[in-house]
C-alpha cells in the first residue's frame, strides 16, 4: 500500500496510539509515548507473550530484575568492551550515517547516493548514569541495554527458590535503553524500549543423540535434547506465535546469520524478520548463547554458577537458548499487518460512502478496545440511559468504550479504524425488548441479543 507508514503514523497520533515524546517542547530524539490505545495494545502483547511463555510452556518461570545493576555486570557481559558497540560509517557527500551491519557489504559506497564513505568508527550504545550523590567512577553505572543480564545474575536464585530442573526457562519483560546512533523508522529503532526475553537453560553435556522420527509432546520436553535441538524448537515456537496472531506467512521469515555477522556471544543466531513497508527487518532474535554468559559471570564474580544435575551426579554450566524481542517493534509489525483500506466505503448509513474507510484488522486478542457501546441517537434520554447501563455492565469484563458523538455510521467507522472488535447499538427496540445489536468489525454482520445474556455471548465471541 502506498505511503503505509505515513498513514500509520498519522492514525497513531490522531487516535491515541503513539505520541512523539515531549512534543510541546519540539519532541525528543527517537523517543515516543504510548497513548490511551497504544498502552492497551502494548499490554495485550505483553500479556499474550507472558501467558504463552509462563503458562503454556512447561518449566518457565518469571522474573522482574531492575533497570539499574552493578557496573560489574556490564564488564562481565562484555558490554563495556568493544562488544556492545555499533560500527558507524558516514557518507562524505550526503552525510547520511549507516550502521555497518545494516548495509551488510564491504562498505565503500553510500547506498543512497553512491558517495564515498568514511572509515567505520565504533560507538558504545550504553547510557550512563550515576548512583548516589557523587558523580565519579565508582558511582558510574548504566541503564541496561538488554534485560537478559538480570536473568543470568539471578539464575541460581530462581533455580534454587523454585527448585527448577534443567531444562527450564526464565522469562522477563522490561525496559531497555540504547543510545542508538541511527534511530529511525518511527518506533522501529528507538532509544528507550521494552524487551520480552526468555532464557532457556539446557544441558550442555548432551552433544549428540539420534533423533526419533516422531516425538510425542512428552518426549519433546525430554531431558535428552541437545542445545541445537532446543534452538530449533524455540525458533519454530516463536514463528508459530506470530502466525497465530495474524502475521501472514509471506511477511515473516527466519534468517540464519553466518558466523562472521553474529553477535559476539552467539554460537548460532536466527533473526526473525518481518516485511515492513521499509523492507525486511529483524523483529526478534533467537540465539544459542552457549555458556558465554554464565561462564563470564562466574569468572568475574568469583561465584560458582555451576548447575548440579542430581540424576547424572555431574556439575556443569548450562547452555542458554534465548528468544529476544522488542514490544514496540512487534507492535509496529502488527499495525502494518492489520491496516486495511476499503475504497468506496462499506458503511452505507452515512453520506461518506465515497470516502476510503480504514479498518485495523487486529487479532481480537491484540485490539486495544474489545467492545464499543453506542446509543443509536443521543437526544433520546431513555436510549442514552440504557446504553450507559450496558456500558457499566460490561466495563468490569472487557475493555470498553462509550461513544455517543456523531452519526452511528461515523461512530462505526471510528471504531473500525482503531480495530474495536464489536460494536453494540442500543436503539428504540432495545427499550421494548431489553436487547441490542452486536456488530462484528470484519463481517459487519449485526445480530440482536438479549442484554441479560450479553456478557456470556461477548466472552464467547472474543474467547476470554
Ligand atoms: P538491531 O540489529 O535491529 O539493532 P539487535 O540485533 O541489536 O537489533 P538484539 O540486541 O538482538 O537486537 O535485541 C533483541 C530485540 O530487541 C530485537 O530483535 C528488537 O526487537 C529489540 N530491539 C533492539 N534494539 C531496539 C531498539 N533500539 N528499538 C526497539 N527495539 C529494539
Amino acid at each position: 500500500m502506498e505511503n503505509l507508514m505515513e498513514k500509520i503514523v498519522s492514525l497513531c497520533k490522531r487516535r491515541g496510539f503513539i505520541f512523539p515524546s515531549s512534543e510541546i517542547y519540539g519532541g525528543f530524539s527517537s523517543c515516543y509515548d504510548f497513548g490511551p490505545l497504544g498502552v492497551e495494545m502494548k499490554r495485550n502483547i505483553k500479556r499474550i507473550w507472558w501467558d504463552e511463555m509462563t503458562k503454556l510452556h512447561d518449566n518457565i518461570t518469571g522474573l522482574d530484575a531492575g533497570v539499574l545493576m552493578s557496573s560489574k555486570v556490564w564488564q562481565a557481559s562484555g558490554h563495556l568492551a568493544a562488544g556492545f558497540a555499533d560500527e558507524l560509517v558516514e557518507c562524505k557527500e550526503c552525510h547520511k550515517r549507516f550502521k555497518l551491519d545494516e548495509i551488510r557489504q564491504p562498505a565503500e559506497k553510500c547506498p543512497e547516493c553512491d558517495g564515498v564513505l568514511t572509515k567505520p568508527r565504533k560507538f558504545n550504545l550504553m547510557m550512563k548514569t550515576f548512583v548516589g550523590p557523587v558523580e565519579n567512577e565508582s558511582s558510574l553505572t548504566y541503564l541496561r541495554p538488554e534485560t537478559c543480564q538480570g536473568i543470568y545474575v539471578n539464575f541460581l536464585n530462581a533455580a534454587n527458590s523454585m527448585r527448577m530442573k534443567i531444562p527450564f526457562g526464565i522469562a522477563q519483560i522490561g525496559k531497555a535503553f540504547r543510545n542508538e546512533i541511527t534511530p529511525g523508522n518511527y518506533i522501529f529503532r528507538i532509544r528507550e524500549f521494552e524487551q520480552m526475553e526468555m532464557q532457556f537453560f539446557v544441558n550442555s553435556l548432551i552433544n549428540k543423540k539420534p533423533r526419533k522420527k516422531r516425538e510425542t509432546k512428552r518426549e519433546r520436553n525430554a531431558k535428552n535434547w541437545t542445545p541445537d535441538d532446543w534452538f530449533d524448537y524455540w525458533k519454530e515456537e516463536r514463528l508459530k506465535w506470530y502466525l497465530d496472531l495474524g502475521i501472514e506467512k509471506d511477511n515473516l521469515r527466519a534468517v540464519e546469520i553466518p558466523e562472521k555477522e553474529r553477535a559476539h556471544y552467539a554460537k548460532r543466531q536466527i533473526d526473525l524478520e518481518y516485511h515492513f513497508p521499509f523492507g525486511w527487518k529483524e523483529i526478534e532474535g533467537v540465539h544459542n548463547r552457549g555458556d558465554f554468559d554464565l561462564s563470564n559471570h562466574s569468572k568475574h564474580s568469583g561465584q560458582d554458577l555451576l548447575y548440579f544435575d542430581e540424576e547424572s551426579n555431574k556439575k556443569y554450566i548450562p547452555h542458554i537458548i534465548e528468544t529476544s524481542v522488542g514490544v514496540e517493534r512487534i507492535l509496529l509489525a502488527f499495525l502494518c499487518e492489520s491496516y486495511t483500506e476499503i475504497k468506496g466505503g462499506r458503511t452505507k448509513t452515512t453520506k461518506a460512502v465515497k470516502e476510503v474507510e480504514s479498518v485495523l484488522k487486529l487479532d481480537k486478542r491484540l485490539t486495544p478496545v474489545k467492545v464499543a457501546v453506542l446509543p443509536l441517537v443521543r437526544n433520546k434520554p431513555r436510549i442514552v440511559k440504557k446504553a450507559k447501563e450496558v456500558y457499566q455492565l460490561l466495563k468490569p469484563h472487557f475493555t470498553c468504550q462509550y461513544d455517543e458523538l456523531g452519526s452511528i455510521g461515523r461512530r462505526y467507522r471510528r471504531q473500525d479504524e482503531t480495530g474495536t472488535f464489536l460494536c453494540l447499538t442500543i436503539d428504540f427496540e432495545s427499550l421494548e425488548n431489553d436487547d441490542l445489536t452486536i456488530r462484528n468489525r470484519d463481517t459487519m454482520k449485526q445480530e440482536r441479543v438479549k442484554i441479560e445474556e450479553l456478557v456470556e455471548i461477548i466472552k464467547k465471541k472474543i474467547n476470554v
